[in-house]
């Protein structure tokens, strides 16, 4: 397979995001297709997406449906601002997003900020923190705080309050600092579902308070369930924790949704999922089925009316982007939550979890696998490095199964797993099947 077709594209020009570009280009791995849980590359052959796409096409590839939708408004409205402007769109999808939104009654995170990726939601949602705290008399608050091993998107907010060193170590960051965020795979290895040790790392935030001074920190970012660092779980009891140390000290809790947010875990968000409330939740990804670029912050009522104070015809925040509310994303996201809500996605991910995590599971005993996590429909299978070349053996793993038709994820050597929420129980029996093969022959 890794040969171009005749009629492959010039690779020259495209400087691809990610990636190894020259080692890419001497084998390129071209998709061409995708059709439910199949993609099919540029010589024809069917590639299993065991990743919806970057974790992102959750009902599964070329709904109908949501191309009829994008069809429709582009050529009813193709673009329009939102600039002290509107249309009648952005607020349908936000009013339905809003119907969703998780929190109790006095608590629902129903305020809904358009942005065009997670990465602007992720920046979006540190302004709106920072701003917030100002607005109630909090100015001194500007620090934000995030994790070891978080990833939050590369815009300059997202690079510094994440804790992977190769997306920050060449670019400057705003102030910012870390919790401890280790992964305890000896402790915990092989725990189906979420680790029982680790609440205690929580205890992290209480530090860097003490360092920095509660009067410094604006909020606390953190995915609930981290995944492009390789599927960490939340240990019992953590994020609680966590929540709670944020209040005490009048830090905002922010959680990253962008993988987690619709449907991933088995409810609509985490938040319901752990049941345990932030204050703003960032997403992408999901909210449009992958299908057109669209994030969206969800605040809490709080700190939307915090903001809502001073003059009425003054700004309240100065922050937005030209495709803040789309039209046709918006389109595309509504056609997307129909889809979601009629075909019973949102909860799909609990039904076919036991399944999921038997099937993981079954990989333990092949050869160099340290570690196997699982929470709803993502899963995570860690390999013991090879000497002196980490990350080698995974990513052979990676190109061996895209090769006999299947599409996972690796970081480091950890691959991580996350279908369409579509999924067939035969579907995740072939999966593993060409994954355990590909883990033997790595051997
Ligand atoms: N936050 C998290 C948790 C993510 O997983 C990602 C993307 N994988 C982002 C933010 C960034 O999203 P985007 O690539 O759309 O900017």
């Amino acid at each position: 397979m890794n040969h171009i077709a005749p009629n492959a594209p010039v690779l020259d020009n495209f400087w691809m995001p990610f990636t190894a570009n020259r080692q890419f280009k001497a084998a390129p791995r071209l998709l061409a297709g995708a059709e439910g849980m199949y993609y099919t590359d540029v010589d024809g052959n069917k590639v299993m997406d065991g990743t919806a796409g970057l974790w992102c096409c959750n009902a599964g590839h070329g709904r109908r449906k949501i191309a009829d939708a994008v069809q429709r408004q582009l050529m009813s409205l193709d673009f329009a601002p939102t600039f002290q402007m509107g249309h009648p769109i952005v607020f349908d999808f936000a009013a339905k997003l809003a119907s969703m939104a998780p929190g109790g009654p006095d608590a629902k995170l129903d305020r809904i900020f358009f942005t065009g990726s997670g990465s602007e939601s992720i920046d979006t949602a540190l302004k709106i923190a920072i701003a917030y705290q100002r607005a109630i008399g909090q100015g001194t608050r500007t620090r934000v705080i995030g994790r070891e091993k978080g990833y939050h998107g590369v815009g300059f907010g997202g690079i510094s309050v994440g804790g992977l060193v190769n997306n920050r170590r060449m670019f400057p960051q705003i102030p910012a600092d870390h919790m401890r965020h280790t992964l305890d795979v000896e402790r915990n290895a092989f725990t189906k579902g979420m680790p029982e040790q680790g609440a205690d790392l929580a205890d992290d935030l209480e530090r860097l308070v003490a360092l920095h001074g509660a009067e410094t920190i604006a909020a606390v970012v953190v995915e609930p369930m981290s995944g492009s660092a390789g599927v960490i779980l939340p240990p019992k009891g953590y994020l609680e924790r966590l929540r709670a140390i944020a209040t005490k000290h009048g830090i905002l809790l922010i959680f990253d949704e962008v993988i987690t947010g619709f449907g991933r875990l088995g409810k609509p968000f985490a938040t319901d999922f752990f049941g345990v409330v932030p204050d703003l939740i960032t997403t992408a990804k999901g909210i449009t089925n992958g299908s057109l670029p669209m994030g969206a912050v969800f605040a809490g009522r709080h700190v939307y009316d915090g903001m809502m104070t001073g003059p009425e015809n003054a700004i309240e925040l100065f922050h937005g982007y030209t495709y803040s509310g789309h039209p046709v994303a918006c389109a595309a996201g509504l056609a997307t939550m129909e889809i979601y809500e009629e075909e019973g996605l949102l909860t799909r991910a609990a039904e076919i979890a036991p399944e999921w995590e038997a099937a993981l599971h079954s990989l333990k005993d092949h050869p160099n696998v340290v570690d196997i996590r699982n929470l709803g429909l993502v899963g995570a299978v860690e390999l013991a490095p090879r000497a002196g070349a980490p990350g080698a053996r995974a990513y052979d793993v990676f190109v061996d199964c895209f090769n006999k038709g299947l599409l996972i994820r690796v970081t480091g050597d950890i691959i991580a797993l996350s279908p369409p929420l579509i999924i067939e129980r035969t579907e995740i029996a072939t999966l593993v099947s060409i994954l355990g093969d590909a883990l033997k022959r790595a051997a």
